[in-house]
């Protein structure tokens, strides 16, 4: 008689009452939103609580993202979003924008890039800014 061995696989992945796993996976081509993501619980937990404080709707253009997404691929390093930490949340409205950004700073997210559409936010535990061009 052979002893199997049982494997059983847990993605335990993580979500909030604002942020479904869905929204948090890798959109790019090889995952199409179908592989867990690697979001870390601090990150997640500092926006949600960010989305909580704010009251202010946040939709997620771009959250987890694998190395072979483009965006990280043509980079040298995997950036931040392959580190898990990284957000790209779209908001137009500039008032909304404002006050979301401020409960997300307040919460740790002290990088924050700007483009019409979106602006990202991170947490690598520095002050970083600059505008998509
Ligand atoms: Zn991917
Ligand atoms: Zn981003």
């Amino acid at each position: 008689m052979s002893a199997e061995i049982l494997v059983v696989e847990t993605t335990r992945e993580l979500y909030t009452k604002h942020f479904s796993i869905h929204e948090l996976r890798c959109g790019c081509n090889n995952c199409k939103k179908k592989k867990p993501h690697k979001i870390k619980r601090s990150a997640l937990l500092a926006l949600e609580k960010a989305r909580i404080e704010s009251g202010v709707v946040m939709p997620l253009s771009s959250a987890y993202r694998c190395t072979e997404h483009p965006e990280e691929a043509r980079k040298q390093n995997p950036g931040q979003h392959n580190a898990g930490v990284a957000f790209d949340i779209r908001i137009r409205h500039s008032k909304e924008r404002s006050k979301a950004l401020f409960y997300l700073m307040n919460n740790g997210f002290w990088a924050v890039g700007s483009a019409m559409n979106f602006f990202h936010v991170d947490l690598r535990g520095s002050f970083a800014g600059w505008s998509y061009s």
